[in-house]
Formats: C-alpha cells, sequence, structure tokens
C-alpha cells in the first residue's frame, strides 16, 4: 500500500516471522483439537502485540489502525482462529479499556493485558439479541455503591478462556440506556457457561458467560451510566476494519497455494494452470483480494486521519467488511476447487482457511445488517429504517 510507512513494514516482518515460527506449527493439531494457542499471547505481550492502540506512555505500542490491521492479515494469513482471539483481545478489549477506561481502571488492567499474563474477550451479543444487539436484556440494578448484574452473553470469542469481560447491560428502560461494566473471573455470581463446538474458527474458544446475581463495585463501571452506544459503535467500526485484515490474509494464502499448486499438478499432459478456467478462478481471485485490500486500508488510513464523521466511518467500515469477508470466503472456495480432491481433505490447508473465511460474513455485523447501515446511508433512514 503507498501510504505504509517504514514502521508499518518493520512490524508486517517481524508479525510474518512471528507467525511462521510461532503460529504455523501448531495450528493444525489445535484446528483439529479445538485448542487454543496460549503460549502465543505471552509471546504477542513480548513482541508489543497486545497493546498495539494503547498509547506508550501507557505501555503499549501507540499504533495506528493501519499497524492493527496489518498484524490481523499477516497472523490470519497463518492462523485465523488465534487471529480472531487475538483481536477480541487486543481491540475489543484493550482498546477499549485504554480508550475508556479511568487511570484506576487502566493501571488495574492493562500491565497484566498487554504482557499475555491475562486474556480479554468482549461480551455484548445475547441469545435473543444478535444483530439486534440494543435488544439485550442482561440487566444491571444498581444498589448502594454497587451493581447487580443478572443475565447472560453468548457467542463471546476466548469465553471459555478470558479472564477478563468487557461487557454491556441495561441499566434503565429505554433502548439506549446501555452501560458497560469490567467483569473479572473470579467475581462472585460470574461464571463462563458452554463452550460452542464450530465449524471453524476452531482455534478461538467461543463461549456463554452467565451473571446470576454478580456484584459489581460501582468501580467496575466504564464511563458514564447509560451512555455507551456512542463508545460500542465507534469500536464496532475498529473491529469491522481490522477484521477484515483476517479475510484477506485468509484470502492471500488461498492464492498462494492455490497458484502453486496449478503451476504443479498435471492433467492431460499440462500443469492445470494452462487450463483457461483455473486462469480465471486465479486471476479473479486474485483482482478482488487487492480491491478488498486497498480498501480496506482506505477505510483504516481515514480512521487514523480522522477525516470521516461518524456516519461516514460506520459506512466505510461496512464496505470493507461486507466486501473483504465474503471476498475471503469466496477465494478459499476457489482454492478448493483448484486443488480438486486434495482441496477437500485436510492434506492442505485450503479447507480450513474456507471453514475460518465464513465466520467474518457472520462475526462483527452479518453481511445483511452491513448492506443496511450502507443503505441507510444512501438512501437515508427514513427511507430504509
Ligand atoms: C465465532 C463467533 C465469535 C463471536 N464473538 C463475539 C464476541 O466476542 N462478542 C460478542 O458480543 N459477539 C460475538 N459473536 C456474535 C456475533 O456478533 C453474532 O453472531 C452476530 O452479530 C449475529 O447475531 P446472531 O448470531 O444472533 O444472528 P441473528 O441476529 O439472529 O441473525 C440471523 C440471520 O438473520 C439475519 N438478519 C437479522 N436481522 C436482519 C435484518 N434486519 N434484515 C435482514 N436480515 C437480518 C442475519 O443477517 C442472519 O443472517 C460471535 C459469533 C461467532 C459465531
Amino acid at each position: 500500500m503507498w501510504f505504509f510507512s517504514e514502521e508499518h513494514r518493520m512490524l508486517q516482518n517481524s508479525v510474518r516471522q512471528f507467525s511462521t515460527q510461532e503460529l504455523t506449527p501448531c495450528i493444525e493439531k489445535l484446528d483439529h483439537e479445538e485448542g487454543f494457542n496460549r503460549e502465543a499471547f505471552f509471546k504477542m505481550g513480548e513482541l508489543g502485540l497486545l497493546g498495539i492502540t494503547i498509547p506508550e506512555e501507557e505501555g503499549g505500542a501507540g499504533l495506528d489502525a493501519v499497524s492493527a490491521t496489518l498484524v490481523m492479515e499477516e497472523m490470519g494469513a497463518v492462523d485465523a482462529s488465534t487471529t480472531l482471539s487475538y483481536l477480541a483481545h487486543s481491540i475489543l478489549c484493550v482498546n477499549q479499556i485504554g480508550k475508556n477506561g479511568t487511570s484506576e481502571q487502566k493501571k488495574k488492567y492493562l500491565p497484566k493485558l498487554l504482557s499475555g499474563e491475562w486474556i480479554g474477550g468482549m461480551g455484548m451479543s445475547e441469545p435473543d439479541a444478535g444483530s439486534d444487539a440494543l435488544a439485550m436484556k442482561t440487566k444491571a440494578i444498581r444498589q448502594e455503591g454497587h451493581y447487580l448484574l443478572n443475565g447472560s452473553k453468548t457467542w463471546i470469542t476466548n469465553g471459555p478462556v478470558g479472564d477478563v469481560f468487557y461487557c454491556y447491560a441495561r441499566t434503565g428502560e429505554k433502548k439506549s440506556d446501555i452501560s458497560t461494566f469490567l467483569i473479572d473471573r473470579d467475581m462472585p455470581g460470574f461464571s463462563t457457561g458452554k463452550k460452542f463446538s464450530k465449524m471453524g474458527m476452531r482455534a478461538s474458544p467461543t463461549g456463554e458467560l452467565v451473571f446470576a446475581n454478580c456484584r459489581l463495585p460501582e468501580t467496575q463501571r466504564v464511563g458514564q451510566e447509560g451512555k455507551s452506544i456512542k463508545m460500542m459503535m465507534q469500536n464496532l467500526d475498529l473491529e469491522r476494519i481490522t477484521i477484515s485484515g483476517i479475510s484477506l490474509g485468509i484470502a492471500r494464502a488461498s492464492i498462494e497455494v492455490a497458484t502453486k499448486y496449478a503451476k504443479e499438478r498435471m492433467a492431460f499432459g499440462k500443469p492445470i494452470g494452462a487450463f483457461q478456467q483455473i486462469q480465471e478462478r486465479l486471476t479473479e481471485a486474485s483482482a478482488w483480494y487487492e480491491a478488498c485490500r486497498s480498501l480496506t486500508y482506505q477505510a483504516a488510513k481515514l480512521w487514523d486521519l480522522g477525516l470521516m464523521n461518524d456516519k461516514d466511518a460506520s459506512m466505510m467500515a461496512a464496505k470493507a467488511k461486507l466486501q473483504s469477508a465474503q471476498m475471503g470466503t469466496q477465494v478459499a472456495l476457489d482454492a478448493i476447487q483448484i486443488l480438486g480432491g486434495y482441496g477437500y481433505t485436510r492434506e492442505f490447508p485450503v479447507e480450513r482457511y474456507m471453514r475460518d473465511a465464513k465466520l467474518i460474513e457472520i462475526g462483527a455485523g452479518t453481511n445483511e445488517i452491513l448492506r443496511i447501515i450502507i443503505a441507510r446511508q444512501m438512501l437515508g433512514a427514513d427511507v430504509v429504517g
């Protein structure tokens, strides 16, 4: 990308090296067994990746959204699952504490989250409130000096392994009365529920969070009571830009495997890459990947420059993720087709790429919800609803 700085390129190289050394050897086994690469988080801590957007004076790397997206692309090309867990930790939890937490909260949480001693996650979705997140039912009732939290969250990345969760709950009757709370794993009344067995992203543990009269000191609330929606939506935009990087990584890896195979695999006396239909799949995949890469890094750069108002930022983030996510799945499917029978087996990683890529069309806003966000901005809420 033309605007990548020397610092961006150095980061890209070091994350590429880290991914090859630390993630490549483990991912097939972890994917098969639905494990979790806990060790990788300590190494990411040493590299300064866990607090990528946290200012240097607070112990972070002080880097921008372009950098965070680059990390997602490089790690995502090797191991999309661990990258998803990294995203939940660094963008959905750590970045939010850094941006919205009090100095006491930062002092309590950031050092351990940045070193990898603690794993973080974010709880917004509920069994009856996914796309319609503001329909959440988890309630926090204020009592003298503390809150009593009841309800549950579901589909939470790092739920089964996390130590700290940045969670949203209702604190009033209006749909917009949403507040944020920091939940520690060992708080009385808090537990983690079921761990889900998934089709893809299998090395990123996903589970439920359960609150049964969970007693929280008021000091665990982040920001003003009932005023969390703006912070939640802004973080969703950053999540959509950075998660697009994982789709880019998966697509790039798929294209690399398929191109190599098309040069080596012989059929009818020729390498299959000599056939026009194989060329069409490869060239379309490569062009779509480049288009999505430009769109995603442009969205990240505009985010960093602060040149967009909230609505435009949401639309750009939605466009980047809508296209990148669909591209990631389709390109992985194309790679499977190019590899024929081998593509359908565990002999090659492309079947994993496809299973992982599909999640990005669902998490952080489904394709359908992203189209609504874009349509609202183009046509107006009075037309779209
Ligand atoms: C592996 C994984 C990890 C996740 N990690 C997290 C996490 O860390 N934290 C968190 O809070 N959440 C997380 N999620 C939840 C994720 O954000 C939700 O799954 C997603 O928002 C969709 O919600 P839902 O699954 O309830 O689907 P629903 O909202 O029930 O949607 C079902 C279908 O209906 C469609 N639909 C819904 N409304 C409309 C509409 N108005 N118009 C057209 N179509 C519509 C949807 O697009 C979808 O196709 C994760 C999910 C998964 C699978």
